[in-house]
């Protein structure tokens, strides 16, 4: 534990941009289908793994199952952003935070009232039906029993959400490189830098430091300029006061 570095070295970045990983979402109470105890218990009441599910083979083939999980066990476990975004919100408004980056669905940075936000493979709020082109918000789908039809024209309306298989929209992936290009320090939560979420983004970053606070600790992480194992949501208020 070095929350003294870390705490200073917020204090001289300039323009910190922020990864927020899969664990740091798992700890906010969203559904976290990589835990294994999570998995098992899918597979035992699906009859498939997580990953088969939420894939575009599968919603495309078994749209009634896909729904059946999307609703019961996405649906159901979307979280709190808790303490952690909470501090991440008053360093945007300190111009401390210039942006956010997920991969995580959950719509965590807009619920935390975060301004700049990158979610790389879409949220749960944006919903639109492929045929007409309707958009329907986060309660449609709440509220719809079974597979979600558009009320104007009857198709399914899908989640605009990144499945296995499907490719991450260009945009996203140039404003996020964008982002990261900008920023003086990366500041890496909840993920190792060997996630796709981090490896991704240090390709693109060329500022001063890394600050890497996880409560696994990886071999990866002699990468990072300073590490923190520790739950993000825990430490990042001690850091930012
Ligand atoms: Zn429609």
């Amino acid at each position: 534990m070095n929350l003294q570095n870390i705490q200073n070295a917020v204090m001289d970045s300039r323009h910190i941009v922020c990864l927020f990983g899969r664990n740091a979402a798992a700890d906010c109470g969203c559904f976290n289908y990589r835990d294994s105890a999570c998995a098992y218990a899918v597979e035992q009441k699906y009859g498939y793994s997580p990953e088969e599910i939420f894939s575009a083979a599968f919603y495309n083939t078994r749209p009634k199952l896909f729904f059946e999980y999307y609703h019961n066990e996405i649906l159901d476990s979307l979280g709190e952003p808790g303490a952690g975004f909470m501090t991440l919100k008053r360093m945007e408004e300190d111009r401390k935070v210039f942006a956010v980056i997920t991969r995580s669905i959950y719509g965590l940075p807009r619920r935390a009232g975060i301004r700049n936000y990158i979610e790389m493979h879409g949220s749960v709020y944006e919903n639109k039906c492929p045929h007409c082109g309707t958009e329907y918000d986060l309660a449609f789908m709440q509220n719809a029993k079974g597979v979600p039809f558009c009320p104007k024209c009857g198709a399914v309306v899908r989640p605009q959400i990144v499945l296995d298989g499907e490719m991450i929209p260009n945009s996203r992936i140039t404003s996020s490189a964008n982002e990261v290009s900008r920023a003086d320090t990366l500041l890496v939560l909840g993920c190792s830098l060997r996630s796709t979420l981090a490896r991704n983004a240090v390709k693109y970053f060329s500022g001063n430091r890394i600050i890497l606070i996880n409560e696994e600790e990886n071999y990866s992480d002699s990468v990072a300029d300073l590490v923190c194992h520790g739950k993000p949501g825990d430490i990042l208020p001690m850091i930012y006061r």
